[in-house]
């Protein structure tokens, strides 16, 4: 058994819910947090003084204020307690106090974990995730590039970027836990199903998370395979999606880029 190797153990990840709809992922060890896309410091506090942790390390994805909002009083909170605190930002991106500069391919190690950057152009110019993957599991920390039956706006890359960018999510392993920013899937799942109402596992999907939201429960961590099965932004390259957005564009040619261009701004009037 690989005992003695830091990287093997699963991550302990939990949600700390902030403003109406964002999660701020907490991932954690017996004494230590790194929180990804702190957007409010408060809700942080309150989770790191509840639990008796050090927070050690913020991963910020990209530069909204929803993601980054919470750097400065975090690192203020920080300094008074005396703890030593990294913050790991992308390097193309303006982030305050990023102290390390990401691109593709980097590798971190945050407490026991090691993640691997990845760059996703596409809802901002130098948004990137971070991935780990170990013996046991897989976890992607996908800010607003990929969602649960969705994914994010374009406001400052092109389709193609984006949809090379989601292409790059898709081939990760399937089993791949991805820790998205945002709970928009019961909304993104009403839009799949006018995209493919006859998809069985988009179905069964659709009423297996109007129950969790209807206990209060999360619908995220969601995973790359359940993804590639039902979220219609990763399945341009299917007929049935191909057909729909036919329906929208007509004089549009079927290539995966063309329909996903046509159902990404059709998704935006929604
Ligand atoms: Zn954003």
């Amino acid at each position: 058994m690989s005992s003695n190797k830091t990287n093997n153990a699963p991550l302990n990840v939990q949600a700390i819910k902030a403003f109406n709809d964002n999660y701020i992922w907490a991932i954690t060890n017996a004494k230590q947090v790194a929180l990804v896309d702190p957007g409010d410091a408060q809700v942080c506090i309150d989770f790191i003084e509840q639990q008796q942790l050090y927070l050690n390390a913020i991963l910020i994805t990209h530069h909204h204020p929803d993601h980054t909002g919470g750097i400065e009083k975090l690192r203020v909170y920080c300094q008074q307690k005396k703890w030593s605190l990294t913050v790991y930002g992308p390097a193309n991106e303006n982030i305050p106090h990023c102290d390390v500069k990401l691109s593709e391919n980097d590798q971190i190690n945050v407490l026991d974990a090691g993640f691997k950057v990845i760059d996703l152009p596409g809802h901002t110019a130098g948004h990137i995730a971070y991935f780990d993957n170990n013996d046991t599991e897989a976890s992607l920390f996908c800010g607003d590039t990929l969602f649960s039956g969705g994914c994010g706006r374009l406001f400052e890359g092109s389709a193609e970027q984006m949809l090379h960018s989601l292409s790059k999510l898709a081939k990760l392993p399937e089993h791949t836990k991805v820790y998205c920013a945002h709970e928009y899937t019961q909304a993104n799942l009403k839009f799949a199903l006018t995209i493919e109402p006859n998809n069985k596992a988009l179905k069964d999907y659709y009423i297996k998370v109007n129950d969790l939201r209807s206990k209060g429960q999360a619908s995220i961590p969601t995973t790359i395979q359940l993804e590639k099965q039902i979220n219609p932004f990763l399945r341009c390259h299917q007929l049935t999606v191909q057909t729909s957005a036919m329906q929208l564009n007509k004089s549009m040619q079927t290539t995966e880029l063309e329909t996903f261009t046509t159902i990404r701004r059709w998704k935006d009037k929604f």
